[in-house]
C-alpha cells in the first residue's frame, strides 16, 4: 500500500478501491459514501418536514395525478374532476402549512358540486376517497332536521367521520366529509305551509356552523343527542366539506339569469352562444341563492363546480371503459365459472339506446344489463359451455320481454 494514498475519511477505502474520491480541506469522501450521505440528508429533511399528517409535500399526490386516477373510474366530468383534485391537494397543503412558519394562512375551500342525479357525484367522491390519506365519509343531508324534530342533528354528520377515524379526534379533525343531496335542505320559498320549514333554513344555519369552523359536540353514536350521552368535542376548522346535489330545476334559474344578462351583450360585441342542453356549466353562486341556499352557506362553499349531463356517447363509455365497468364485472363473474363472456358492439348499443329511451341514465345501465344476462347467470354454471356471446338479438328479446323497463 502506497504511503501517500488518499483514503475516504468515512469508509476508509483507498482511492484505487472506489470510482471517485473527492478531496476536502481535512478529509476525503468517496462516491459511495457521498451517495449514502445524500440519501440520509434527504430522509432526515423529509422527516423534519413531515407534519402530524405523516406526509410531506413530496408525498402528496399532485392534482394531475389525482385527476388521472379519477379518469380510470369516472367518465367525463372534467370540470368537477379538476376542481376536486385541486381542492384535495390544497386541503393537504393547508394541513402542512403550520410547518412553514409564516403569517399567510391558507383558508379552507369547501366545494359544492351541482349535477343531475346519476351523473357521477357520489362516484367521484367515493373514488377520490381511495386516494386519500385522511378520514373520509359520505353523509346524506336528507336525514338532517332542526333540533327538536324527528331526524338527525346536524352534528351527526361528524359522527361518521369520527367512526371512520376510529374515534381519533385529531385525525377526524383533518378529514373530508362529502354531504350528498345538499339541495334537499334548500329553503322552499314557495312553500305554502305556515309551519316551520324543518328541513330548510334552520338546518342550513346549523350546517353553517360546521362549515365555518367551530367546536361542536358530537354524539359518538349518532342520531339524536340525549342528556346522558357523553359528547365528543370536534373542531371543524380543518375539516374539508364537499357538497353535492342535483338541484332539480336550477336550469330555469340559470336560463332566466342568462336571458336578463343578454340585454346589453350585443353592445359589447361579444356574442356568447349559450349551450341550452347543458345550462349547468354556467352555474353561478346567485343561482344557488335563487334555489334556496342562504348566502352565508354559499359563501362558505367557494368552489362551485358542475357535472355534465350524460349523453349517449358517455353512457356507452361508462358501460365498458371504467376500471370496474359493469361489463367488466359481468365478464369476471362468468370467468369464475370458466365461461368467456363477450358482448357485440350492437348489443352494447342496444342497451345504451334503452337507457336513453327510458331516461334511466347511468343507473339504468346496470339494471338493463342485469336483466339481459340474468337467465344466463342462472343456467350457465350448470352447463358445459365455455363461451357466451351476447348479440343484439339476445338483448332485444330479453329487454322487450321485460315490459317493466
Ligand atoms: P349521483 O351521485 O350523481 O346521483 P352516482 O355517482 O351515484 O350519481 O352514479 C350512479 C351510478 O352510475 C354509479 O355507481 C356509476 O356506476 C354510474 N355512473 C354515473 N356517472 C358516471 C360517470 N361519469 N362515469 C362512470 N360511471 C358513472
Amino acid at each position: 500500500m502506497a504511503k501517500n494514498e488518499q483514503r475516504c475519511s468515512f469508509c476508509g477505502r483507498s482511492e484505487r478501491e472506489v470510482a471517485m474520491l473527492m478531496t476536502g480541506l481535512n478529509g476525503n469522501i468517496c462516491n459511495e459514501c457521498a451517495e449514502s450521505a445524500h440519501e440520509m440528508v434527504r430522509e432526515t429533511l423529509k422527516q423534519k418536514n413531515k407534519s402530524s399528517l405523516g406526509l410531506s409535500m413530496e408525498d402528496l399526490p399532485k392534482p394531475k395525478e389525482i385527476k388521472e386516477f379519477l379518469d380510470q373510474y369516472v367518465i367525463g366530468q372534467d370540470s368537477a374532476k379538476k376542481s376536486l383534485s385541486v381542492v384535495v391537494y390544497n386541503h393537504y397543503k393547508r394541513l402542512l402549512q403550520k410547518d412553514m412558519g409564516d403569517e399567510v394562512e391558507i383558508e379552507k375551500s369547501n366545494v359544492i358540486m351541482v349535477g343531475s342525479t346519476g351523473t357521477g357525484k357520489t362516484l367521484l367522491a367515493r373514488t377520490i376517497a381511495k386516494k386519500l390519506h385522511v378520514p373520509f365519509t359520505i353523509v346524506d343531508a336528507t336525514v338532517l332536521t332542526e333540533a327538536g324534530y324527528v331526524g338527525e342533528d346536524i352534528e351527526s354528520i361528524l359522527t361518521r367521520l369520527l367512526q371512520v377515524a376510529d374515534y381519533n379526534v385529531e385525525a377526524a379533525e383533518r378529514g373530508i366529509v362529502f354531504i350528498d343531496e345538499i339541495d334537499k335542505i334548500a329553503r322552499k320559498s314557495d312553500n305554502p305551509s305556515i309551519t316551520r320549514d324543518v328541513s330548510g333554513e334552520g338546518v342550513q344555519q346549523g350546517l353553517l356552523k360546521l362549515l365555518e369552523g367551530s367546536v361542536v359536540n358530537v354524539p359518538p353514536q349518532g342520531g339524536r343527542k340525549h342528556p346522558e350521552q357523553k359528547l365528543i368535542a370536534v373542531n371543524t376548522q380543518n375539516i374539508l366539506f364537499i357538497c353535492g346535489g342535483a338541484f332539480d330545476g336550477i336550469e330555469k334559474k340559470i336560463a332566466s339569469r342568462l336571458n336578463t344578462k343578454t340585454v346589453g351583450y350585443s353592445a359589447s360585441k361579444e356574442v356568447h352562444k349559450i349551450d341550452r342542453d347543458n345550462l349547468l356549466q354556467y352555474i353561478a353562486p346567485q343561482d344557488l341563492k335563487s334555489f334556496g341556499l342562504i348566502p352565508e352557506i354559499i359563501g362558505r362553499l367557494p368552489i362551485l363546480t358542475y357535472l355534465d349531463p350524460l349523453d349517449r356517447a358517455a353512457l356507452r363509455r361508462i358501460l365498458v371503459e371504467p376500471k370496474n365497468s359493469i361489463i367488466k364485472q359481468y365478464i369476471k363473474l362468468f370467468a369464475m365459472d370458466g365461461v368467456d363472456l363477450s358482448f357485440t358492439d350492437e348489443a352494447l348499443d342496444y342497451i345504451v339506446d334503452k337507457a336513453v329511451e327510458y331516461k334511466l341514465g347511468a343507473r339504468g345501465l346496470r339494471s338493463l344489463t342485469e336483466s339481459v344476462i340474468m337467465d344466463y347467470m342462472y343456467t350457465i354454471p350448470s352447463e358445459e359451455t365455455d363461451r357466451l356471446e351476447i348479440n343484439r338479438n339476445i338483448v332485444a328479446s330479453k329487454l322487450d320481454k321485460n315490459r317493466m323497463l
